[in-house]
């Protein structure tokens, strides 16, 4: 069936996804009910309509801070994980890399971490079971925690690298410090054989990337997209084959860009670059993958067969081990 039909059904497509934060994807309802189990009033996170609610990225640093901080517990972790992946599924995602950070899951301390970390994959395992979603972790340090904690960070993901935890990667506000106070930790991530990923070229311009790829060597770069006002670079990151974490809802609803008919995805791929599709925070957005394909569509006019490519990349890009993408790629071949 064509995508252009009426009741077309964005849903059903299977889908890959490299770039969901694990807290900035709690669906509201589920915070608001922890915050009341927990007696803790929160309500200055969520507008009228139960939705959170932030003027500009910095303010929604900050709600989606207090969000969060109501998730305290391993046991904590293993609802959101079950009430996340649920809402993937929900939305065609066959398959998700989820950025988990130590520092909201026990402080950066290994022990700790390694409790949380058992609790988060006994859930994703259990949504495997029963949704056919299946899930690995990259950790992320934050970077307006600044480079010392980014090491601690590394630490934790050095200890549990595996064939779970397969990518290391750096999230937070991209103003706070330069990519090369982090090539420390991005070492240590690489000796322990992670998959690494670098939040650049949202807020920073061209250079911004030009600077992660450089001090961090990353494979993909999270978002990239303003690297289009760079021809070069974005030649360059076409000769390369570095991939794009590309999360058009969040770039528009953060007002990077006015609407997705305006977003550069379409120009970076028609230029070479490989570009992939995800939500980054959807709850914060008020989106899902099945909204960001029908937006595409709608935007470009991607029919199934970009959105194929699109998944291709990302089965391509994705940081899991061989055997796993064979069996994703069967189930992308079946729905073909
Ligand atoms: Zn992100």
């Amino acid at each position: 069936m064509s995508l252009t039909q009426e009741g077309a059904d964005f849903a059903a497509i299977p889908k890959l996804e490299l770039h969901l934060h694990h807290e900035g994807a709690a669906p509201p309802a589920f915070i608001r009910g922890l915050a009341s189990e927990k007696k803790v009033n929160i309500d200055k996170v969520f507008d009228e309509r139960g939705h959170y609610a932030y003027d500009d990225f910095w303010h929604f640093l900050q709600v989606y801070e207090a969000a969060t901080s109501v998730l305290k517990t391993p046991e904590d972790y293993a609802r959101l994980t079950t009430a996340v992946l649920e809402e993937s599924a929900a939305s065609g995602v066959i398959y998700t890399e989820t950025f988990l950070s130590p520092d909201f899951c026990g402080g950066r301390d290994v022990g700790a971490w390694r409790e949380y970390l058992h609790a988060i994959r006994e859930a994703a395992d259990a949504a495997e079971r029963d949704m056919g979603i299946v899930t690995r972790g990259i950790i992320t340090c934050i970077r307006h925690f600044g480079p010392d904690k980014a090491k601690e960070t590394a630490l934790c993901a050095a200890e549990t690298a595996g064939d779970w935890i397969v990518g290391f990667g750096i999230a937070g506000d991209e103003k706070a410090g330069k990519p090369r106070d982090f090539a420390y930790s991005f070492d240590m991530a690489r000796e322990a054989e992670l998959a690494l990923t670098a939040h650049a070229g949202e807020w920073g311009g061209p250079q911004s990337v030009r600077d992660a790829l450089e001090a961090l060597r990353p494979a993909r770069i999270g978002h990239g997209v303003r690297a289009i006002e760079d021809l070069e670079l974005v030649d360059r990151l076409a000769e390369e084959g570095v991939v794009l974490e590309v999360c058009p809802g969040s770039n528009v609803t953060l007002g990077i860009y006015p609407d997705v008919a305006r977003h550069p995805i379409e120009m970076l791929r028609e230029r070479g670059v490989k570009v992939t599709v995800s939500t980054d925070d959807p709850p914060f957005f008020h989106t899902t993958m099945a909204k960001e394909y029908e937006a595409l569509h709608h935007a470009f006019g991607w029919e199934e067969e970009v959105f194929a490519q699109i998944n291709r990349t990302a089965l391509d890009a994705a940081f899991c081990d061989q055997a796993t993408k064979d069996t994703l790629a069967k189930r992308l071949e079946i729905s073909a």
